[in-house]
């Protein structure tokens, strides 16, 4: 084991994403999904797009470049990596341990803590990312092994991590992409031009998150240079630029980069119409995920089904974009009708071609310290966090329906998706059996 010599040796460790075993059926049907996908991709012409099956931390990179800058001597490991890392001497012992973590990797970064305390009681453990900044408070209260838990961003979260200030004069949305442990191309590559959102959906816990603008281009002019032809960077702003007039100053600059790449985003339903369309080709985007959630607009929270057909169909008449829609089942105030209604909105989007891609994932009843107007709409079945997965049995029920009853819906509604986007694609089921799985990070980490 490597001897504690440097007080300035800081893990920054990644656990945002997560390996997770699938149920069985479900599995089987994410198979034939990947494959379906594979087909509608090349459907577009999009098989040439280079997609990846590794993610990162944006925002834990950013305070690894931060500290680097200051001087820190900082590695940049994964979750999974990390005991692995720690027993083969990969890096230098650390003095600063800072975890990013979404709700079902917590438990696994207190277990490494403890894990690496037991070698070295002076290591500092600090924990930020996406559940620190809904549940600073739980956090807390429920994990001992952490000496803070962060719910702040960048110079701020970095001068948390080390217990002193740090700043940082390059500005803009710089990353320092050397700092990851695998070469930039191997990553699906997530820029922001807005964080947070100012919008206020449903069951949606985002806007909890800090709302910060970021630079119109998202940063991606500091790396181009780096990328490979043929790379795909999607913009992850939950609403692109945070508004409407925002939208389309960042089209127009992505537009004037000459950046030779293939972009994708999520898209706002309201931010649709002919502008943001030739805007958005114009820009090179290839790509649109729109989220409508429920075919009940009073339970996702959006718009009418018949608002979202006549805005898809907008997307149509303009242009030949990869529109990717998603569904989530067992929201509050689902019921056996709400899934039946799903499932002949999900014929509608297929059968008339208004959709390329239907995903889906169920609903989690993530823990906040605020409480959030859902709260009281769930009755929760288990606070055994690791649980708490988007493709996993439900950890709730609902004064409509139990937590068996969601699940086969859902199985059922995976299944319909299958269904008819095969139906729409005109091929039968050896044909799609015959096709190799499209693979990105959403199969990569469910096994
Ligand atoms: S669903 Fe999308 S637009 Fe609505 S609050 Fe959540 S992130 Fe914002």
């Amino acid at each position: 084991m490597t001897n504690f010599t440097n007080n300035n040796i800081v893990w920054l460790v990644d656990a945002t994403t997560y390996t997770k075993s699938l149920d069985s059926r479900l599995k089987g049907m994410k198979q034939v999904f990947y494959s379906l996908k594979s087909l509608a991709k090349k459907c577009k012409e999009l098989d040439t797009v280079l997609y990846s099956d590794k993610t990162f931390s944006a925002g834990l990179l950013r305070i690894a470049t931060i500290l680097d800058s200051n001087g820190y001597e900082v590695y940049y490991v994964h979750i999974e990596k990390a005991i692995e890392a720690l027993l083969n001497d990969t890096y230098p012992m650390p003095n600063i341990v800072a975890f990013s973590a979404v709700c079902p990797t917590v438990d696994l970064c207190s277990e490494f803590t403890n894990f690496i305390k037991n070698i070295n009681p002076n290591v500092k453990a600090v924990i930020g990312g996406p559940q620190a900044f809904v549940a600073p408070n739980t956090l807390k209260k429920r994990y001992k092994a952490f000496d803070d838990v962060i719910s702040e961003s960048d110079c701020n979260a970095a001068s948390r991590v080390v217990g002193r200030v740090v700043t940082y004069d390059q500005g803009g949305n710089f990353l320092n992409y050397r700092l990851l442990p695998d070469n930039i191309n191997k990553y699906c590559l997530n820029i922001a031009t807005y964080l947070g959102c100012e919008y206020s959906c449903g069951f949606c816990i985002e806007p909890l998150m800090p709302k910060q603008i970021m630079p119109l281009d998202g940063g991606i002019t500091s790396f181009l240079s780096e990328l490979v032809p043929n790379k795909l960077i999607h913009v992850c702003d939950t609403s692109l630029g945070g508004s409407y007039f925002r939208a389309l100053r960042v089209l127009e600059e992505m537009r004037m980069i000459n950046h030779n790449k293939f972009l994708s985003c999520d898209l706002r339903y309201d931010f649709i119409d002919e502008n943001t369309i030739i805007g958005l080709k114009k820009a090179g985007f290839v790509e649109v995920n729109i989220g409508i959630d429920s075919y009940n607009s009073s339970i996702s929270g959006k718009a009418t089904f018949a608002e979202m057909t006549r805005r898809l169909q907008m997307i149509r008449k303009y242009s030949n974009l990869y529109v990717s829609v998603y569904l989530v089942s067992g929201l509050p105030g689902y019921d056996h009708e709400q899934f039946i209604l799903n499932k002949d909105m999900i014929s509608i989007l297929y059968g008339e071609r208004l959709v390329d891609q239907i995903k889906h994932h169920i609903y989690v009843p993530y823990p906040t310290d605020h409480n959030h107007k859902y709260n009281s709409k769930v009755i929760i079945a288990t606070d055994d966090w690791t649980k708490y997965d988007r493709q996993s049995f439900p950890v709730y029920r609902l004064q409509t329906m139990d937590s068996d009853e969601i699940w086969e819906w859902y199985l059922e509604i995976e299944r319909h998706i299958n269904d008819k986007w095969r139906e729409s694609l005109g091929k039968t089921k050896e044909e799609i059996q015959a096709e190799p799985t499209h693979i990105d990070y959403n199969l990569a980490y469910y096994k």
